[in-house]
C-alpha cells in the first residue's frame, strides 16, 4: 500500500526474508503476460488442444535444463520446489479442465488456461490456514509459464544483473530465486506473493532479504532508484532522504553487529550459569531449512511437520516417496535426531487427496491422529516409511492431537503391526525407535501420568494447548486478547505435564510458540522442560537468554509465577524481573 509520495516514499508490505538491504533498485521484467480469450471454431480445437499440451511438455523441458543448470553450478539443494512444478505440470486438473474448456466451451488455448487459473485462484482464496491458501502462487507461477510459452515471451533469468541491485518484481519464482546470484542480488521486492510461499521460503533459506506482497512496487519504483528494505518488518523506502538513509544503515549495523555477536554462541553449550544443560531444536517443514538449523547450532529436530509433503498435488504421496523425503531430513540433520510428526491435517487444512468434508467445528473435527486412524491407507504407510527411514539416522516418532491412553495404544497397536510386517519382509529400522506424543489438549494434560506410561517423551504444541484450553479460536482476530500464554490455567497444565513426564522418566519437551520466545525462556527452564524446538531463527537468541539465567534462580521464578491469579499479573511480574535481571537482553 503506497502511504505517501515519490520521494521518501514509504512502502508497506509483507516480511518474507528478515535482512535490510540497501541499493539500486531493479526491475526485472516478471509481469504477468496479456492474453486475450477467444472463441474458436470447432475446427481449431484440437490444434488449440496440442498447443497447450505442446506448452505443457516445453515447460517440463525448460524446467529440467533450469533444474540441471542450477545443479551444476550451486548444487541440488533447493531444488524439491521446482519438482513440486514439475508435479503441477502432471496435475490432471490444471489439465483436464483446460482441455475440456478448449473441447466443450471452444476456447482458445490461453483463455482457457486463464479461467482454469482463475477457479484454482477462488478455490485456493476459501482455504483459512495461510500457507495451504498460499500454495496457489505454485500453480500461478506455473501456469504463467505455459502462458509464456505458449504467446512466445521467454524470461531471462535474474543472474545476468549487472552490480548489486534490489531486484523489484510484479513476482518472483522459485526458480528466479535459486538462479539469484546472492553477491549481485542482495534483496528483492515483489508486488505479489506470501510469507509461506515458495519464493518466500527459499528467501529465508537462503538468507536473502525480501519483502513480498507490497502493492504497486513495480509501479511506485524505476530501475535506478534507491531502495531499502527491511524484511523484518516488511518495509521499504524509495529514494530516502539523509535522515532516513542514515537511520535505516545505523539499523542495519546494529543487526549485523547482533548477529555476529549471537553467531559466536552457536558452538556453546546451551548451558545455564549454573551448569544445566537444556538442548535446543528446531522445528522444520522443509529440508531446505536444515541449513539454517545448522547455521543456529540447533541439536536436531524437535517437529518435523511432514503436511508439507501432502500439499499441492491431486495425490497423496507414496510409502516410497516419504521413505525418501524422511531419509533425505534424517541424512542432512545427523548427527542430530528427528523428531518425525505424522501427519496433522484435518478441519481447515486441506489435502486434495484425502476428500475430506466441510465440518461445522473444524478445530474439533476429523484431524490430525484422529484422522490417521480413520484412514488406515493413508496412515501405514507413512509409519511404514518413517520406521524404513529410521535405519538412515537418528529418527523419533510422535503423534499429534492425542487426546487420551486409548487413542496412543491404538496407534502403538498399528505401530507393532507394521514393525511385523517389516520384520517379515526383511526390512531393517531402529528396533529401539522412540514414541512421544503431542500434548495439545486438556484431556491430555489431565492424564499425563497415565500417557507417560505408554511413551518416552512428550512434546507440548502450546499453539493448540492454548487454544482448547481457554476455548480460544487461534484464528479468530477478535479474541487475539485472550491468547494468553501465560494463563495460570496453562502454566499449571505445563507444570503438569512436565512433573508427570518427569514422575515417569520421560523427557519434556515443547514445540510451540512459545518455546521461541526469549521472554518465556525463564519459565520454560524453571519448569523443568529438558527441551525446546523452536523455528530455527530464534535459537541463538534463546540461548543467549538460557547462558544468562541459573536454573535455581528460574525455578524460584516459577514458584512465585504460580502463586499469581492472572495472566496480567504473571505478565508484570515477569517483566519486573526480565528488567532487574536481564535489562540488556531484550532489546
Ligand atoms: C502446536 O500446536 O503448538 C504445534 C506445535 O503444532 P501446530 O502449530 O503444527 O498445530
Ligand atoms: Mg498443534
Amino acid at each position: 500500500m503506497v502511504l505517501e509520495k515519490s520521494e521518501n516514499l514509504e512502502m508497506q508490505g509483507i516480511a518474507a526474508s528478515p535482512g535490510i538491504a540497501i541499493g539500486r533498485a531493479m526491475l526485472a521484467d516478471r509481469a504477468r503476460v496479456e492474453v486475450s480469450e477467444t472463441n474458436i471454431s470447432p475446427d481449431d480445437v484440437a490444434g488449440e488442444v496440442k498447443r497447450f499440451l505442446d506448452a505443457i511438455e516445453n515447460v517440463k523441458e525448460d524446467l529440467h535444463l533450469i533444474k540441471s543448470l542450477i545443479e551444476a553450478e550451486k548444487g541440488g539443494e533447493h531444488l524439491y520446489v521446482l519438482d513440486t512444478h514439475l508435479l503441477i505440470l502432471e496435475d490432471s486438473m490444471l489439465t483436464t479442465e483446460t482441455v475440456a474448456r478448449i473441447e466443450s466451451g471452444h476456447i482458445n488455448a490461453e483463455g482457457s488456461l486463464k479461467r482454469t487459473l482463475v477457479k484454482f485462484r477462488e478455490f485456493f482464496d476459501g482455504i483459512e490456514d495461510e500457507y495451504f491458501r498460499e500454495r496457489v502462487g505454485d500453480v500461478e507461477i506455473v501456469g504463467e509459464r505455459i502462458l509464456r510459452r505458449m504467446v512466445g515471451i521467454s524470461q531471462e533469468p535474474l543472474q545476468y544483473v549487472d552490480g548489486k541491485v534490489i531486484v523489484v518484481a510484479h513476482d518472483l519464482s522459485p526458480a528466479d530465486v535459486l538462479q539469484i546470484d546472492k553477491g549481485k542480488v542482495i534483496g528483492f521486492v515483489t508486488d505479489l506473493g506470501g510469507k509461506t510461499s515458495h519464493t518466500s521460503i527459499l528467501a529465508r533459506a537462503l538468507g536473502i532479504p525480501a519483502v513480498v506482497g507490497l502493492d504497486g512496487a513495480t509501479f511506485s519504483i524505476k530501475t535506478g532508484d534507491h531502495l531499502v528494505i527491511d524484511g523484518s518488518t516488511g518495509s521499504a523506502v524509495v529514494n530516502p532522504d539523509n535522515t532516513v538513509f542514515r537511520e535505516h544503515l545505523a539499523r542495519k549495523q546494529y543487526y549485523d553487529y547482533c548477529d555476529r555477536e549471537l553467531a559466536k554462541l552457536k558452538d556453546l553449550p546451551a548451558e545455564t550459569l549454573d551448569g544445566h544443560l537444556i538442548t535446543l531444536k528446531g522445528n522444520l517443514e522443509f529440508v531446505e531449512e536444515v541449513d539454517s538449523l545448522h547455521e543456529q547450532g540447533g541439536q536436531g529436530v524437535g517437529l518435523y511437520r511432514t503436511e508439507m509433503l501432502f500439499l499441492n498435488r491431486a495425490e497423496l504421496p507414496d510409502e516410497n516417496e516419504q521413505f525418501e523425503a524422511y531419509r533425505l531430513m534424517l541424512n542432512k540433520v545427523a548427527p542430530f535426531p528427528v523428531s518425525i510428526r505424522t501427519l496433522d491435517v484435518g478441519g481447515d487444512k486441506f489435502v486434495s487427496g484425502l476428500n475430506l468434508e466441510d465440518e461445522l467445528n473444524p478445530a474439533l473435527g476429523l484431524r490430525a491422529i484422529r484422522l490417521s486412524l480413520r484412514n488406515p491407507e493413508t496412515f501405514r504407510p507413512q509409519l511404514r516409511a518413517i520406521l524404513r527411514a529410521s535405519a538412515y539416522g537418528e529418527a523419533r516418532i510422535f503423534f499429534p492431537m492425542i487426546s487420551g491412553v486409548g487413542e496412543i495404544r491404538a496407534v502403538k497397536r498399528i505401530l507393532q503391526e507394521i514393525r511385523s510386517e517389516l520384520d517379515a519382509e526383511g526390512v531393517t529400522y531402529d528396533k529401539n525407535l522412540k514414541i512421544g506424543i503431542m500434548i495439545e489438549i486438556p484431556s491430555a494434560v489431565l492424564t499425563a501420568d497415565l500417557l507417560a506410561q505408554e511413551v518416552d517423551f512428550f512434546s507440548v504444541g502450546t499453539n493448540d494447548l492454548i487454544q482448547y484450553s481457554l476455548a480460544i479460536d487461534r484464528t479468530n482476530e477478535h479474541l487475539s486478547h485472550l491468547y494468553e500464554p501465560l494463563h495460570p490455567a496453562i502454566l499449571r497444565s505445563l507444570k503438569m505435564v512436565v512433573d508427570a513426564a518427569h514422575a515417569a522418566g520421560i523427557e519434556a519437551c515443547i514445540c510451540g510458540e512459545m518455546a521461541g520466545d526469549p521472554v518465556y525462556l525463564p519459565i520454560l527452564l524453571g519448569l523443568g522442560f529438558d527441551e525446546l524446538s523452536m523455528s530455527p531463527p530464534s535459537i541463538l537468541r534463546v540461548k543467549q537468554i538460557l547462558r544468562r539465567c541459573s536454573l535455581s534462580e528460574a525455578e524460584k521464578l516459577v514458584l512465585n509465577t504460580l502463586e499469581f491469579s492472572t495472566a496480567k499479573e504473571v505478565e508484570s511480574f515477569l517483566k519486573s524481573e526480565i528488567a532487574a535481571h536481564f535489562s540488556d537482553s531484550f532489546d
